[in-house]
């Protein structure tokens, strides 16, 4: 049972890692894993990077996996050399994208008030927002990680957004690919900060769904998807292998 009624969401961010035959290989395991049990009460969501996605729609035809990516622009077109527009997105079969990750945050200089013109984008182009959230060690050593949860939820999030298409991802920076992770009661008290904060500024803020993100493996899936208001995950380096993914999909679940 996991801590909320909200059906959780087990998204995996590749980040730059792939080629075509992991992608092929990685998506058939998930697939053949999701096929024999697909009752189970999770949604699962995989992020493979641009070049990937079209692939990763035709092998994901049929499986009930979800296909998202990890960044658009926040124009829909035009002269942006290098970047993807959130429709493009849309025409190659993904149903979200990731947002404002630490690591566009801190590589790109992405504040929250672009992540915002970029999940306003991902919205109007049919797309679920999932905006990542989240203190650096420095910010958490002095005391500042409600603080700046606060600030990065009220600068990121578009004033339009619904539940059904908007997912908010804690992830605390020091704790992406480092293997720490938070206490529970610590995770608890920072999504039960976000919840009240969404649920002040949406009607339907009870219903977003809330993901850890940050380390989470396997063996610590069922304890950190069991905190109260942690509806899913955010996972980077597990969502590289089918058999790890699908075991992080099993503790949210169990
Ligand atoms: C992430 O990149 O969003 C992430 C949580 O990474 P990891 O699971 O590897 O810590």
């Amino acid at each position: 049972m996991t801590s909320s009624r909200l059906r959780p969401l087990i998204a995996g961010n590749w980040k730059m890692n792939g080629s075509r035959a992991l992608t092929t290989e990685l998506l058939t395991g998930l697939s053949a894993l999701r096929g024999k049990q697909p009752d189970l009460a999770v949604d699962l969501l995989v992020c493979p990077p641009a070049p990937y996605l079209t692939l990763a729609a035709q092998l994901l035809q049929g499986s009930g996996i979800a296909l998202g990516a990890q960044d658009c622009h926040a124009k829909a077109s035009g002269a942006h050399t290098g970047d993807v527009a959130a429709p493009m997105l849309a025409d190659c079969g993904c149903s979200a994208v990731i947002l404002g990750h630490s690591e566009r945050r801190a590589d790109h200089g992405e504040s929250s008030e672009h992540v915002a013109t970029k999940a306003k984008a991902a919205l109007d182009a049919g797309l679920t927002a999932i905006v990542c959230v989240g203190e650096t060690e420095a910010e958490r050593d002095r005391g500042a990680t409600l603080d700046i949860v606060s600030a990065q939820l009220e600068g990121s999030i578009p004033a339009d957004a619904e539940a059904g298409r908007l997912v908010v991802a804690y992830e605390p920076v020091w704790a992406i690919g480092t293997g720490k992770t938070p206490t529970p009661d610590d995770v608890a008290v920072v999504h039960a900060h976000m919840r009240s904060l969404l649920k002040a500024w949406f009607k339907d803020g009870a219903e977003m769904r809330l993901l850890y993100g940050g380390s989470v493996k396997a063996a610590n899936a069922a304890t950190l998807m069991h905190v109260p208001e942690v509806n899913g995950a955010l996972v980077g380096g597990a969502s590289l292998k089918a058999d790890d993914f699908w075991g992080i999909a099993l503790g949210a679940a169990g």
